[in-house]
């Protein structure tokens, strides 16, 4: 097969998997998006990817979407940045992304804020929330989140729009499962507080069919789309 005949082929195996997953769970397919997650991967593999009608992808550094909009200049792609973002990295974030959901501190949203208004920009925002027990893994600590949401209503250019989370690395689907129930769980409280977060972007290639019977109205997926990433 050449690279575009896989790419498709893996991209239809993966919208039926996540159809099926949705049937499983008593959903509708409509309800759970599919963010193509990118990262590491070149601008031709973004180009045969957009052959295919998407136009939206993952990446979790600044530096690649930089590489990436530079050669891809003109095409109508949406960043989505999913990864640990540093306040320095604010400018470009406001300059070139159309969402961030790894927002996962105040100072973060304060320097997102500030170089969205010298922009002119608003962007949505899913805040980051730690849900595995790895040291490694980032993200807001749950009991701090009604806190933090409050205090985001001061950053008009944000807008809130739900909640990322990335479950631990396990073996045990129970243990993975109760990484996305806790989110689900969260999102709920927050929603009874007045905080309105219609979306739970939660599960990648190895994991998301657990991720949709809790909820998830976006799973993240990069190996089973564009295939294994070589270490780096
Ligand atoms: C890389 C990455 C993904 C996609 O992971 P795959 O296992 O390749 O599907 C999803 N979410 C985040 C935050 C990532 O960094």
């Amino acid at each position: 097969m050449t690279d575009a005949a896989q790419l498709a082929a893996n991209w239809a195996g993966v919208r039926r998997q996540v159809d099926e997953a949705c049937r499983a769970a008593g959903r509708d397919p409509a309800e759970v998006t599919i963010l193509p997650v990118s990262k590491t991967f070149g601008p031709d593999a973004v180009r045969a990817a957009m052959a295919l009608g998407l136009h939206r992808f993952g990446e979790n550094k600044v530096q690649e979407i930089r590489g990436k909009a530079a050669v891809l200049a003109g095409e109508a792609i949406e960043w989505v940045v999913i990864g640990h973002l540093q306040t320095n990295k604010a400018k470009d974030v406001a300059r070139l992304a159309s969402e961030v959901q790894s927002l996962d501190r105040l100072d973060l949203a304060e320097a997102l804020d500030h170089r969205l208004q010298l922009e002119g920009r608003r962007l949505d925002v899913l805040v980051q929330v730690k849900t595995a027990r790895e040291e490694s893994k980032s993200g807001l600590p749950g009991e701090a989140l009604p806190a933090f949401l409050e205090r985001l209503r001061a950053y008009p250019t944000l807008r809130v729009r739900g909640l990322m989370t990335m479950a631990t690395l396990s073996e045990d689907a129970d243990e993975v499962r109760a990484c996305f129930r806790q989110l689900r769980e969260l999102r709920d409280r927050c929603a009874a507080e007045g905080h309105d977060l219609p979306r739970l972007s939660m599960g990648m290639s190895s994991d998301f069919p657990l991720a949709i019977a809790e909820g998830a109205t976006e799973v993240r997926i990069g190996t089973a789309i564009f295939g294994s990433r070589s270490k780096a």
